[in-house]
């Protein structure tokens, strides 16, 4: 038997358990329904709490209006109970003389008779003045928050157990010395007020309650100017005057303002910043300071709704009065009228600060920001390879240079016999006619006449060997290269005089043709006559090749449109379709003694001075190779 369990031997511990289970359930059942009975709304959420909210002057009157709003919302957000809420209003409260009120309190009565409202909610002084006036006949046992009153309105002698007061205390004084804190040099303040029976109350509270800034501060009273009169003045007040927006029901010419349109028309005109003592005229048009919060009122009237609603004995509830809010300012209206933050009182808020641009375009910002980054190191870059490329240009020209200096020299070298037999024939004439002379002088008359004739010899033979040397220097004279305004005739002229006496030698026919008119161009004139050279030499070298009947070098120039032109036309074979292409090559040559690098210079050159080089074939046989260069002046 040991180890064995039977079901007989443990019946007894399993209706135990079972009995256990069943009276948790049991337990459970009744706290949760205990727990639900107690929630304030589980038993009256299926009756409505029945509210009437009783307005002063209208619906849709600041500050009023913002209180009651708010005040409505958060009821209707917080209450636990359903709501029926029913909304009236005076209007009574706007005029100077108001009719009699026995009509709408006859309405009243008539909609209210047989059902009491829960609760009676008055919103400002008028209507508490006629919840306590009326409350007997209208609803006599009705509970009444009397909210958004000063202080100095309550009727406290005809308050019943059924009231509770939610009201405000307006410091004047302390709203003025805001004024005097931000705008030190203020001297005056013209107070807008409206002309209702409330408002001129005011006016004497507000009056009394700034004697002790009388000796720093003057008041002037708009109450008894129209609308129109008082936005006339605004826009002309003179320096150090401040306006201070009290409250604008009814005007003076009895025009009833509602909202807050009067005083966003006076923002718009006037000339000096508008300080007000209502958040509800807050943001847009008045600077700001210390002000009545409809957030407080609105806490401390629903929490008396939620209590009378929960039961609770009015006369048990009580607050004292709410007086300012710590201060508010609008960013805007202190950039507009230069007032410092340092002038700020501790504590404050400002609101409505603009987003910086870098606040608001952000994303865009950094985009511009990278792009003007990226443009700066292209362009930068770009600067650079600009300057590398000058550099390797002057580097080039100079190379240029002396290239073109190296290829002079082996062509004055090719007309070294030429050049000798030119210098020859002068120097030979001198030593003969020299001679001659001396010959003469030893004579016993010698001729005075002859003499002169052979010493003007002499003088012209010198002259002529000095032009070769010095047609010589200039070609082989090693210079940078240096463009100037130069004449194209003459320097083709100068060029040909160096190799004309190598044309006559060779037995070549030289003829040069300029056009009449200047062909002015900008260039170096050494580099210049250094291709024409070229041009010349290949194209005897062409005709000597080639042993024709004709040898001719025709040379002449013309002007094309804007451009000049240089051509050098020879009766040689004239070039192998296969060579054309590659002509102005480096090195390319078909020579057997040839660099190649006669035209490649004379390329580099004409390019280096804008201009083009062609080659072709003349249709009577030569070629013909043709220079253009961009005219200055045509
Ligand atoms: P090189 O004279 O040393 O050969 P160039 O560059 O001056 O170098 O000329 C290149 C080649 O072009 C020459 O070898 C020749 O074949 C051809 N050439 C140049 N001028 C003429 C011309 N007037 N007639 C025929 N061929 C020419």
């Amino acid at each position: 038997m040991s180890g064995r369990v039977t079901i007989a031997s443990v019946r007894p511990w399993l209706n135990a358990a079972a009995l256990l289970c069943f009276s948790i359930v049991l337990a459970t059942f009744v706290l949760f329904g205990q727990a639900r009975a107690a929630e304030p709304g589980a038993v009256a959420r299926t009756e409505a709490k029945r509210v009437l909210i009783l307005y002063s002057f209208g619906r849709e009157f600041r500050p009023w209006s913002e209180y009651a709003r708010s005040i409505k919302a958060e009821l209707e957000r917080q209450s636990p109970w359903p709501l029926d809420i029913q909304q009236h209003t005076l209007l009574t409260a706007r005029f100077n003389n108001p009719g009699p009120e026995a009509p709408f309190v006859e309405y009243l009565a008539s909609l209210y008779q047989g059902s009491l409202p829960d609760l009676v909610i008055s919103i400002g002084a008028p209507a508490a003045r006629f919840v306590q006036r009326y409350r007997s006949k209208l609803f006599p046992d009705a509970p009444t928050v009397m909210t958004v009153v000063e202080e100095r309105l309550v009727n406290r002698h005809d308050l019943t157990d059924n009231d509770v007061v939610v009201s405000v205390r307006n410091d004047f004084l302390a709203a003025f010395q805001n004024i005097l804190r931000l705008m030190p040099d203020t001297k005056t303040v013209a107070m807008v007020i409206g002309a209702s029976p409330l408002e001129k109350f005011w006016i004497d509270e507000v009056a009394r309650e700034l004697k002790p800034l009388g000796d720093r501060l003057a008041m002037i009273w708009y109450s008894d100017l129209s609308f129109d009169e008082i936005l006339n003045r605004a826009a002309k007040l003179p320096p150090h005057t401040v306006l201070f927006w009290g409250m604008m029901s009814v005007d003076a010419a009895g025009i009833v303002h509602e909202g807050d349109i009067a005083l966003r028309s006076l923002h718009a005109v006037a000339n000096a910043p508008i300080f007000s003592y209502q958040e509800a005229f807050f943001g847009g048009s008045s600077v700001g300071g210390p002000m009545h919060s409809t957030a407080e009122t609105t806490r401390k009237t629903i929490d008396a709704a939620i209590r009378i609603f929960r039961g609770e004995k009015p006369s048990s509830i009580q607050y004292q009065p709410i007086g300012f809010a710590a201060p508010k300012y609008d960013w805007r209206e202190l950039q507009r009228w230069r007032i410092s933050e340092s002038r700020l009182p501790p504590g404050s808020e400002v609101l409505f600060r603009e987003p910086s641009i870098w606040q608001s375009y952000r994303w865009q910002m950094l985009l511009i920001a990278a792009i003007i980054l990226v443009q700066a190191g292209l362009i930068s870059g770009l600067l650079q390879e600009r300057r590398r490329r000058r550099l390797a240009e002057v580097e080039s020209r100079q190379r240029l240079a002396e290239l073109a200096h190296v290829n002079r020299y082996s062509a004055v070298g090719e007309m070294t016999t030429s050049i000798a037999h030119e210098l020859n024939q002068p120097l030979g004439s001198i030593l003969t006619n020299t001679e001659t002379a001396e010959l003469m002088l030893k004579g016993a008359s010698p001729d005075i006449e002859e003499l002169q004739h052979i010493l003007a010899d002499i003088r012209r033979d010198d002259l002529r060997a000095s032009e070769v040397i010095r047609r010589l220097r200039s070609v082989l004279k090693k210079t940078p290269f240096e463009t100037t305004d130069i004449e194209l005739n003459d320097t083709v002229r100068e060029a040909i005089g160096l190799v004309a006496a190598v044309a006559e030698g060779r037995g070549i026919a030289l003829v040069y043709t300029p056009v009449l008119v200047d062909l002015h161009v900008k260039g170096d004139p050494v580099q210049l006559q250094q291709v024409v050279l070229n041009l010349i030499m290949n194209a005897m070298d062409a005709i000597s090749d080639a042993n024709t009947a004709k040898r001719e070098i025709s040379v002449w120039t013309v002007r094309a449109g804007r451009e000049a032109e240089v051509n050098v036309v020879d009766t040689g074979p004239g070039l192998a379709a296969s060579d054309l292409a590659n002509l102005f090559d480096p090195f390319f040559t078909t020579k057997q003694q040839g660099m190649g690098m006669g035209l490649a210079i004379a390329k580099t050159i004409v390019e280096a001075h804008q201009g083009t080089i062609s080659a072709t074939n003349q249709p009577a046989g030569g070629a013909r190779f043709t220079i253009r260069l961009p005219l200055l002046r045509w």
